[in-house]
């Protein structure tokens, strides 16, 4: 068994979702979906419903900052009260494209992190050249949770872990010129790493640029075996542990 802590197999992202998903099933492979806004966790909701390896992550994310209202929160809370939510997410904080919405940003972020403490849930938190803003907010609250995707510094990827906080790992990994994931892998506690594809984005080598799938998750552990001196079935057991350990799977 392996679990991708962090995709987006519903058909907003994905047409053939379906089959994917399927096929993660018959490979072992348990997919943690992750909606972004309220069509999408709808979808993730409904998935996690049909397949036994499929659990749902829901939140809305910075693209639909301007969209959300008490209204879009309130329904929020519903859907985690009324169904097997595993976390919230994705949520989170990116500047790179917008930087004038930033307080609103914040706002959103906040609220979702105050629903996670209300229900006692971990959060899936996304974080692009926001990563001190992420860390300041994240360190007001008792959370635990994962910065996927990470690609901050390593200085701050400890101070993360020191907060509770596990390390998402993706394709970008197997870039060779990604030398600063590859690098975080072998400095911060391998108990806080986990392993997530994003898909259908962020495909790693040697799929770069094609659609992505939970299926390629093992070239991701693959690399992360090789940076920490492995095997692959060490370290498929690591991060499935830690995953479970996270998000209280019982698998
Ligand atoms: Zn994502």
């Amino acid at each position: 068994m392996i679990i991708d802590t962090h995709c987006h197999i519903y058909y907003n992202e994905c047409k053939n979702a379906e089959q994917i998903l399927q096929k993660c099933k018959e490979n072992n492979i348990i997919v943690i979906l992750n909606g972004i806004d309220k069509e999408s966790n709808k979808q993730v909701i409904e998935l996690s419903k049909k397949y036994d390896n499929v659990y749902a992550a829901i939140g809305y994310d910075h693209s639909v900052v301007d969209k959300i209202g008490k209204e879009e929160l309130l329904l929020l809370e519903n859907q985690i009260k009324e169904n097997n939510v595993v976390a919230i997410g994705e949520i989170g904080l990116d500047y790179h494209w917008i930087k004038n919405n930033k307080e609103k940003q914040k706002e959103l972020f906040i609220a979702q992190l105050n629903l996670a403490e209300k229900y006692n849930l971990p959060v899936i938190v996304h974080s692009r050249d926001a990563v001190q803003d992420v860390y300041d907010i994240l360190k007001k609250k008792k959370l635990k949770g994962s910065i996927h995707c990470y690609s901050g510094s390593k200085e701050m990827a400890k101070e993360f872990v020191k907060l509770g906080f596990y390390i998402g790992i993706d394709g970008p990994i197997t870039f060779k010129n990604n030398k600063n994931q590859r690098e975080i892998v072998k400095e911060i506690n391998k108990d806080y790493l986990l392993v997530e594809t994003d898909s259908p984005y962020l495909s790693p080598e040697p799929f770069r640029g094609e659609e992505n799938t939970s299926l390629n998750l093992k070239y991701i552990i693959e690399q992360i075996a090789k940076e920490l001196n492995l095997s692959y079935e060490e370290t498929r057991k690591f991060t499935t542990n830690n995953a479970l350990r996270l998000f209280d799977l019982n698998i």
